[in-house]
């Protein structure tokens, strides 16, 4: 169950107005665990954290309860004074709360009875159950944190990397919207002055100077190709590096994928062409979440049990952000390496993921030189590996990174990681250069102001200004209950 659309909407456009219900949730996963926590945020959380909490010690009225503090005491049922569970408890007044709200938080036992228990005494007590992510939405219409903070929030609890999890914390520290922002003061600059021309039109206003709005349009639109630099690098610090290795049967390419993966997964037969099917596994190189596939063949057949595996090796090479195109160096080339490679050509096309060639097997006498495998991927960086020995393969992981996020200089800058902020800031840009065309054109300055709002709106849609009831209701329904 989500908050319906139409009260978000309400909630959206009345956002600094305090909530009126309390709202309580189990805030630690489903399980037995050692500690669980419950959670309330709203106007009633002290009076019902008080109703239900009796405290070890006698505490005066006056420092009763204690703000941000931890308190030792039972949870009672109130009707009955029945003992529930021995809890720590911590009263939070507001604003200096997750929500903005008043909340209180029970450390209970991690029992699914307990903590359900002391659920529906707070139901009982007034309390209202939360949805999934309603108390990061109350933080949101708080105005404690905007839109892509709270869903920096859940890339953090979801990060699969290091880098991952680097990248949502910058996010969630409001990184992002800093720059998100000053691309809006521009063009809301530019919208400002144009605005305060037409609505005053016999007054002392000047109109606006065509090229400090064409300054200001063209500072948006820098601050927004800044982003949007980095968003190929963030989206794979954030969802992870696609990396599919192809080559012929017997190369090497599943004791490749061990290698990288440093542990015996794949299954490794000097049989060629066991590999039926594409085997996926994951790792990490210096933080960044890698998905490994190692293909079967590329290469279409009329066994339909090949066939299978054929057209999942394709989609797996297709989607790839890098390919490692492997070859057995202590062998002349064949056929079959000249087929792998054709058949990976039409299959990327000219604008394909970058590949690398892998020399595999150097601990054997070579049988081929680089120019003699470079024919196969003319422009291809070449890294010599010996999957057996595990040798060269620190070279190859530097190379991986390189040539997928282009320095570590650019995955630092990299702030945009989600396709909906990337969406935004391209149609946002598109407006931008709009407004700039139309008042190259000298056209009337309404029309520029026409862009420039459609850009402001595509913007406010990433940090929260302009978000429909309908984008919120989506993207908090990703959240867990209780944060
Ligand atoms: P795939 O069919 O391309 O996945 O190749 P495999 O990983 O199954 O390896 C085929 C055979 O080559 C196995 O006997 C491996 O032990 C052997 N092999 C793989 N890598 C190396 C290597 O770097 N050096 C040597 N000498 N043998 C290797």
């Amino acid at each position: 169950m989500r908050p319906s659309t139409e009260v978000a909407q309400v909630e959206a456009h009345d956002a600094h107005d305090a909530h009126t219900d309390t709202i309580v949730a189990i805030a630690t996963p489903p399980g037995v665990g050692a500690v669980g926590i419950v959670r309330l945020s709203g106007p009633q959380a002290f009076a019902i954290g008080r109703a239900l909490f009796r405290p070890a010690r006698r505490i005066p009225e006056s420092v009763y309860p204690p703000s941000h503090l931890l308190t030792y005491g039972h949870i009672i049922d109130p009707n009955s004074g029945e003992i529930v569970d021995e809890v720590l408890i911590a009263f939070l007044r507001a604003p200096r709360t997750y929500t903005r709200e008043d909340m209180v938080e029970i450390n209970a036992h991690g029992g699914p009875l307990i903590l359900r228990r002391i659920v529906e005494l707070a139901l009982a007590a007034g309390a209202r159950a939360a949805q999934p992510g309603e108390l990061t939405l109350r933080a949101f219409l708080n105005g404690r944190i905007d839109l892509t903070q709270a869903e920096g929030v859940m890339a953090l609890i979801n990060a699969g990397s290091d880098a991952g999890r680097r990248l949502a914390l910058r996010q969630m520290q409001g990184d992002l919207s800093a720059r998100v922002q000053a691309a809006r003061t521009a063009a809301l600059g530019a919208l400002t002055r144009i605005e305060a021309s037409i609505d005053f039109p016999e007054e002392e206003v000047p109109p606006p100077d065509p090229a400090e709005l064409g300054d200001l349009m063209a500072q948006a639109r820098d601050e927004i190709a800044g982003l949007l630099a980095g968003a190929e690098s963030g989206r794979i610090l954030r969802e992870g590096l696609r990396v599919a290795i192809v080559g012929r049967p017997n190369v090497g390419k599943s004791s490749l994928l061990n290698a990288l993966l440093g542990v015996e997964r794949a299954i490794v037969t000097p049989i060629a062409g066991t590999t039926r099917d594409t085997v996926e596994e994951a790792a990490q190189i210096n933080g960044v979440a890698l998905h490994l596939v190692d293909t079967a063949g590329l290469t279409a057949t009329d066994d339909p049990v090949e066939r299978l595996g054929v057209e999942r090796s394709r989609t797996a090479a297709r989607e790839a952000d890098l390919l490692l195109l492997t070859v057995d160096g202590s062998q002349p080339l064949t056929e079959l390496d000249g087929q792998v490679a054709t058949d990976l050509h039409a299959l990327l096309g000219e604008e394909g993921a970058p590949v690398i060639l892998v020399m595999n097997k150097a601990d054997l006498p070579r049988a081929i030189n680089e120019e003699e495998a470079q024919a196969l991927w003319p422009g291809a960086p070449v890294v010599h590996t010996s999957a057996l020995e595990r040798a060269g393969v620190a070279a190859l992981e530097e190379e991986i990174v390189r040539m997928a996020l282009g320095g570590a200089a650019q995955a630092a800058d990299a702030l945009v990681s989600a396709a909906r902020h990337r969406d935004a800031l391209r149609r946002a840009d598109e407006q931008l250069a709009a407004a700039q065309a139309t008042l190259a054109n000298t056209l009337p300055l309404d029309f520029v102001s026409v862009d420039l709002r459609a850009a402001l709106e595509a913007l406010g849609e990433i940090t929260g200004e302009s978000a429909t009831a309908d984008l919120l209701d989506r993207i908090f329904a990703e959240f867990c209950i209780g944060k």
